[in-house]
């Protein structure tokens, strides 16, 4: 998984050695014209490695997913990097416009994002922005980091699926690697097919990921509509770790304190979190002094 960093590009970004690019690229326009960009940021390191793909905000009021993506690139230095780090934030602008799950003036819409994939050039909105996220990014990624949170109006305990559980793209090892990295106590190891309550997941990135031999996890935290603080600081050094675990950063993986539990069958119930906001983590600490959900770009 060593992609060399010339010519790099992501939806025209190009990557630059040991140094951060931070763009807003269009990618379709509203019903009056008004054109929509993505936030592109892309991290070069300073010597050739893997490339991972970081996004967020695809339903657009699942703001603990984004605050802990910016987290993460926060703490990443280039000069200490291995490889790429493409990230796109709030993948989903309308949507995170109005802090609703999919853009609410869709025509023919809503639509949740997260089952039209992989999208389609010539369709409406939100299947043309998951065209571009799915051939930009994931297809150029060695991997693909996909940070959701709950419903709105519940909370969620911590957990990562892994899905398909099953290795039909040769890709099990690495996901279950991630995914112990990344240091959830909940583990969903998700059965091909299966649907999401009564969703159907044929259009959701992981399982268009995987039929596309992509790797691709989607880990779910905290709260919609406001930022969940008690989940941030650990799950930024979550992505740090799947940073360790790729090679792309020094050191191995920091132990959690918490033993890992692997869900076999059903869901994670939505379980609220104790509060723990006196423990937070110094990473977390230092994020809640200069939350702004679009400082990066
Ligand atoms: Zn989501």
């Amino acid at each position: 998984m060593a992609n060399q960093m010339a010519n790099q590009e992501f939806l025209g970004v190009k990557a630059e050695r040991n140094a951060v690019v931070r763009q807003r690229v269009p990618v379709g326009q509203l019903g009056d014209g008004t054109p929509v960009t993505l936030p592109v940021i892309v991290i070069g390191g300073k010597d050739d490695g893997p490339t991972i793909y970081l996004q967020s905000g695809i339903h657009g009021d699942e703001v603990t997913g984004i605050e802990v993506l910016r987290g993460i690139l926060t703490q990443v230095n280039p000069s200490e990097l291995r490889g790429t780090i493409v990230a796109v934030p709030t993948a989903n602008p309308p949507a995170f416009i109005s802090k609703t799950r999919g853009f609410s003036l869709e025509e023919r819409g809503p639509f949740d994002m997260n089952r039209v994939f992989p999208g389609s050039a010539h369709g409406v909105l939100s299947e043309r922005i998951a065209h571009a996220l799915f051939h930009e990014f994931v297809m150029k990624a060695d991997f693909t980091v996909d940070f959701h949170s709950a419903l709105a109006g519940c909370n969620i305990y911590p957990f990562i699926y892994v899905d398909p559980d099953d290795n039909e793209s040769g890709t099990l090892d690495v996901r279950v690697s991630m995914a112990r990295a990344f240091g959830t106590e909940l583990v969903y190891h998700k059965k091909r097919g299966s649907k999401l309550g009564t969703s159907v997941m044929t259009g959701a990135l992981s399982t268009q990921g995987d039929l596309h031999k992509k790797p691709v996890l989607m880990a779910e935290l905290g709260e919609a509509q406001r930022i969940t603080w008690d989940m941030v600081g650990r799950s930024v050094d979550g992505g740090l770790n799947m940073l360790r675990e790729l090679g792309m950063l020094a050191g191995k993986p920091v132990a959690t304190k918490e033993p890992l539990r692997n869900v076999t069958s059903g869901l994670p119930a939505m379980i609220p979190p104790a509060p723990k906001s006196s423990a937070l983590p110094n990473a977390a600490r230092r994020l809640v002094n200069r939350s702004r959900p679009t400082s990066l770009y």
